[in-house]
């Protein structure tokens, strides 16, 4: 597509253009029904069957049956960090691992409603790496243990799921959310919001498994019950119909590409392109060690700030945009999340080079 730049926004962020262009024709006339997708009831027989087969196409993405209940809510991640205490923890102690910024506020929603146990922590180092977590600290009544799957302000990401000992797992998975396999046999919930992975901002994806629907207590607010959303097939009232839409083109995309294991591949490879000039390179220095480095936002770091400014400015000229790094960490971060094409990655690539030879201090 002409004119649009290589885009490594941290989130809201890239989309597949063939969702893109899918979505605009659908805007003006949704499937030939003279309707635009916008315009479109949400109780219309239409409408019901672009939710029946987002919901369909997530779990087959994700291999899962009917274990499982998939919601597609309003209030992004966050609404999550309050939603889950409130209906899963009831009574029960919970655990969290503190990985920064979002992690942080999942726990303060769950230290609002009951007892949170800090399971591990990498505050000491500025959340620049993953901890490690002793499962034998954990006492078996938990109602769960939650982690920050991807830290999308640092760029550090679990290379595989905590160790819990059986204790199911809650996991904020925002920004890596169906870029990889995960083993959902761990998983009581698992929930995102759509803007890194999954398309427009405001959805959250809820994926829930259906016996923790009956934990929550009955008199509980109905927007924020999980079970009165499963009743009413996340239909309870207007869902973010655009949104979910979206979303829905994006997960057939994910299955016409090969689903998880294809995802899962080319993010490596296109990280791993990254990550290799980092390390190959005096100029440039990654911010995370190895064992703690997120494929999804990559975070680095140049010899001096104004270097990191004039980086910045001459890539957007080259048509590289949203490399500016989180305000509290500052430095560089590439977002590259699946929509993210492997030759924007090469071309950047080349542009880092050009850069380093330019302003090498000698
Ligand atoms: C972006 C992000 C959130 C917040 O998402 P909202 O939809 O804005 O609430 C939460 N957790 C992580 C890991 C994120 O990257």
């Amino acid at each position: 597509m002409e004119n649009r730049l290589y885009n490594f926004s941290a989130g809201p962020a890239v989309l597949p253009e063939t969702v893109l262009q899918e979505s605009k024709a659908a805007i003006l006339n949704y499937d030939n029904t003279g309707i635009g997708i916008l315009e479109m009831s949400h109780r219309s027989a239409s409408f019901k069957k672009i939710a029946l087969e987002a919901k369909d196409n997530l779990k087959k993405i994700l291999s899962i049956g009917d274990d499982f209940e998939v919601l597609f809510l309003h209030g992004g991640a966050s609404l999550q960090f309050h939603m889950l205490p409130l209906n899963i923890a009831c009574n029960q102690k919970t655990a969290y691992i503190n990985t920064g910024v979002w992690s942080n506020k999942a726990i303060k929603e769950a230290a609002r409603l009951g007892s949170v146990l800090i399971a591990a922590s990498s505050e000491d180092l500025n959340f620049s790496y993953i901890p490690s977590l002793k499962s034998d600290q954990l006492d078996n009544d938990l109602a769960y243990l939650h982690f920050t799957s991807n830290n999308t302000i640092y760029g550090t990401q679990f290379q595989s799921e905590p160790d819990s000992n059986d204790i199911l797992l809650a996991c904020d998975a925002s920004s890596d959310f169906l870029s990889r396999r995960i083993n959902m046999d761990r998983y009581g919930i698992v929930y995102a919001g759509a803007q890194k992975n999954l398309g427009p901002a405001g959805l959250g994806v809820v994926v829930i498994r259906k016996e923790w629907l009956s934990k929550s207590s009955d008199d509980l607010p109905p927007m924020l019950s999980y079970a009165n959303h499963a009743k009413s097939e996340s239909m309870f009232n207007t869902p973010p119909a655009f949104s979910l839409y979206v979303a829905g083109l994006v997960f057939k995309w994910i299955l016409h590409s090969g689903g998880l294991v294809a995802m899962e591949k080319l993010n490596q490879e296109k990280s791993d392109v990254l990550y290799s000039v980092l390390d190959k390179s005096d100029f440039y220095t990654a911010s995370v060690e190895k064992g703690s480095r997120s494929s999804m936002n990559v975070t680095f770091r140049l010899p001096a700030i104004n270097l990191e400014d004039k980086f910045i400015a001459e890539a957007l000229q080259a048509g590289f945009s949203g490399l500016k790094g989180h305000r509290l960490v500052g430095g560089i971060r590439a977002s590259i999340y699946n929509a993210f094409p492997l030759q924007g990655i090469k071309d950047f690539v080349v542009f880092m080079q050009k850069f380093e030879s330019d302003n090498l201090i000698s």
